[in-house]
């Protein structure tokens, strides 16, 4: 018996009181299974939509994905997905079900969904409708196709990479024929839309096991990336040692926290030029190099930037014992980029040879005095000085790009300890300096 909230409760109960079957299935039971919260609820019932509508034809219901079957119930303000039965017919394409026929079963319904751990329905009266050994696969930690493999993926391409994301993100290891049929149909991957691919390839980075799955499944990263393919095999020379670059940028991953842009930006770091560069090139273009790999994959505007931004930072010295360096660095790329650069570095590091480890504590120390000026308000911005523009143009000078220099003067002067933040000091520090000039 799993505890529900209330409004899922309440849509199975009420369709079941209609006379139909109605199941909570996927995601929500596998997690609930594992003891794990559940984040989302899918509900799946034997009635097609119309007689959903009709069910609920007291609430709100927005027709969110009528063509396969899933219309959505407002229950006191809170959305609860309800799809029809499904049966799917051939896929032709790789991607898309061929037509959608709504069913009567549960069991057409359990057929056509991707691994067996997925495909575990719930309901009260009837408990777990476990039809392929999802619930033995829970307990042994095992990523399994429902059905052949190979024909599983012909019909839907994604859930090749969808095999791999869940082996991260549950930490299961995958099946010996599953596991065989993602290598050998992996080309197929390149024939699903870049949306869906990047909204998997994210989840699987940011998984528990994502250093063994980018490991055991580079084959398939290369076709998604090919700019990191030549990473394999380029070695790279530290010290007396030798490390494949591929290895180092999976290991890098692994050292950082499970945070998208972060683990983005250990993916894409060291990536080179698919016609290869030279080591100068490498460094000067690697943050472009990014950026059109999560362009073509279709990465928000907005994430890509910070990634590329944290990459561009990442080969800046940092000197820890050096405070109004740490505080330049932080108030020339802002706080929270500085913070995520050194957070990289470290990972770098950490996934090199243990004789660099002697390198963190000074990355440490400078994470330190990031944070120590964030605590304590440090004015690492003009925008954050005690004098403003106006102030400036007061002291006789001519409104025009001398007045942000002269902002941007005594912002280094309050980031260098040589005058406080405060109007007077600060108007008379500028007025000496104008003198001066
Ligand atoms: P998450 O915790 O990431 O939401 P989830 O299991 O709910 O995990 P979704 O991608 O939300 O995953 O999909 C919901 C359910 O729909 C899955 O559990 C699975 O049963 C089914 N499903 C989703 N995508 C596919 C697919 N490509 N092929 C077959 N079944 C799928
Ligand atoms: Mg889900």
């Amino acid at each position: 018996m799993f505890d529900l909230p209330d409004e899922i409760n309440y849509v199975l109960d009420k369709l079941y009181e209609s006379g139909f079957e109605a199941y909570l299935v996927g995601g929500a039971v596998r997690d609930m299974l594992m003891q794990k919260p559940a984040h989302d609820y899918d509900v799946t019932t034997s009635a097609n939509p119309d007689e959903t509508k009709r069910v609920f034809s007291s609430h709100r219901v927005v027709e969110t994905g009528i063509k396969h079957g899933t219309v959505t119930v407002i229950v006191n303000g809170t959305p609860v997905e309800i799809t029809s039965f499904r049966r799917e017919s051939a896929y032709s394409d790789g991607r898309h079900p061929d037509a959608v026929s709504f069913s009567k079963d549960v069991e057409d319904d359990l057929c056509r969904r991707d691994l067996t751990v997925n495909a575990i329905a719930y309901s009260k009266q009837k408990g777990c409708v476990d039809l392929f050994g999802g619930i033995s696969d829970i307990e042994n930690r095992i990523i399994r196709c429902v059905g052949s493999p190979e024909e599983r993926f012909a019909e839907d391409h994604l859930r090749l990479l969808r095999a791999m994301r869940f082996s991260s993100v549950l930490g299961f290891a995958v099946e010996e024929k599953t596991k065989e049929a993602v290598h050998e149909n992996r080309k197929f991957i390149l024939t699903v839309s870049f949306e869906r691919v990047f909204s998997e390839l994210c989840k699987l980075l940011c998984g528990i096991n994502a250093k063994e799955v980018l490991h055991e499944y580079s084959d398939v990263i290369f076709l998604l990336i090919p700019e990191l393919a030549v990473q394999k095999g380029c070695e790279r020379e530290y010290g007396d040692g030798k490390y494949d670059l591929y290895e180092h940028t999976v290991n890098c991953i692994s050292y950082t926290e499970p945070l998208l842009h972060l683990r983005l930006a250990a993916l894409l770091h060291d990536t080179v030029k698919p016609s290869g560069a030279t080591e100068t090139d490498t460094l000067r273009i690697r943050d472009t190099v990014a950026a059109n790999v999560l362009s073509r994959l279709r990465c928000s505007a907005a994430l890509a930037d910070t990634v590329c931004r944290i990459i561009k930072y990442c080969d800046e010295q940092i000197n820890g014992d050096d405070k109004v360096s740490v505080k330049r660095f932080a108030s020339k790329v802002g706080i929270k980029t500085a913070k995520d650069v050194i957070k990289l570095k470290r990972a770098d590091i950490l996934a090199q040879d243990p004789r660099y480890y002697s390198r963190l504590s000074d990355l440490n120390a400078a994470y330190d005095v990031i944070c120590e000026a964030e605590e304590n308000g440090v004015a690492l911005n003009v925008r954050d000085l005690a004098v403003n523009g106006r102030d400036i143009i007061s002291l006789g000078v001519k409104s025009g790009p001398a007045v942000g220099e002269l902002l941007r003067y005594a912002l280094d002067g309050v980031i260098s300890d040589n005058v406080g933040n405060e109007r007077e000091p600060l108007l008379e520090y500028v007025r000496a300096h104008i003198k001066v000039k």
